[in-house]
């Protein structure tokens, strides 16, 4: 018998999957997932100018990968898994509507009608991001309904615990994130098409740019040490939304 330990073949296996999964969202460049609008717009434009190729390590595709297939799993506790749904901005032409713009997201499930998000986390239990908040409300912003909840299984180590929150949120806070995600789609898609008019846009974008991301993301972000130093942003996005409501 002869047995050898191919790590170039174990890579390529992890990065054939990877590459599987990435088909599923071509790119339009008007417009953008729910994810990237709540992610750093700098380092969406980075990416998206292709001045950032940034290829997750294996650990980070794997981690990803293994979080997918636990979703696939649980998500079969509702109706309807991995729910595709999209608002679109259009604009009258001649008779003709043409998509403007276009915010895309999918559903982990959906419960009776109640859309369900579900995350996994090292963190440990009671916590939860700021950004479940924004993706969740995103979706209900975009099927027009006021009720979310959300699953967070809490992995840490040999423990697993899972928490249910259920999240009531007003018309007035939708209305408030929806403006905001709007708001933050223009932005990417401006900045994008602008993208090398001038040697002064670049600069420009950057500028106005780096302020809207969580500090945290940083930590996990390619573009940090070379293209952009990282620091302080505006950070929760959705608390800020809400605040302009007075709330
Ligand atoms: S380092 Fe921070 S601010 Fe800069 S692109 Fe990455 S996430 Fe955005």
């Amino acid at each position: 018998m002869i047995l050898e330990e191919r790590p170039d073949m174990a890579q390529a296996f992890v990065e054939a999957a990877w590459n599987a999964q990435e088909r599923k969202h071509p790119y339009n460049p008007k417009s953008a997932g729910v994810t990237t609008l709540i992610g750093c717009l700098l380092k969406a434009y980075y990416q998206r100018t292709g001045q950032l190729l940034e290829a997750p390590d294996t650990q980070s595709m794997l981690t990803l990968l293994l979080g997918t297939n636990g979703h696939a799993v649980l998500g079969k506790a509702g109706d309807e898994e991995d729910v595709p749904i999209s608002w679109a901005m259009y604009s009258a032409e001649d008779d003709r509507f043409e998509k403007e713009m276009e915010i895309t997201g999918y559903v982990d499930f959906m419960d009776g009608g109640v859309p369900c998000e579900l995350k996994t986390t090292s963190m440990a239990p009671g916590k939860i991001s700021d950004t479940y908040v924004e993706q969740l409300a995103a979706y209900c912003w975009m099927l027009g309904v006021n009720a979310g909840r959300l699953y967070v299984v809490h992995n840490t180590g040999f423990k697993k615990a899972v928490r249910c929150y259920t999240f009531g949120f007003t018309n007035d806070e939708l209305a408030a994130w929806g403006t905001e995600l709007i708001r933050r789609l223009t932005k990417l898609v401006e900045s994008v098409e602008d993208w090398d008019r001038s040697p002064f846009t670049a600069e420009y974008w950057e500028d106005i740019l780096r302020p809207e991301h969580h500090e945290w993301q940083c930590k996990y972000c390619g573009a940090k040490g070379t293209l952009c130093p990282g620091g302080p942003g505006r950070d929760a996005h959705w608390f800020e939304a809400a605040k302009r409501l007075g709330t």
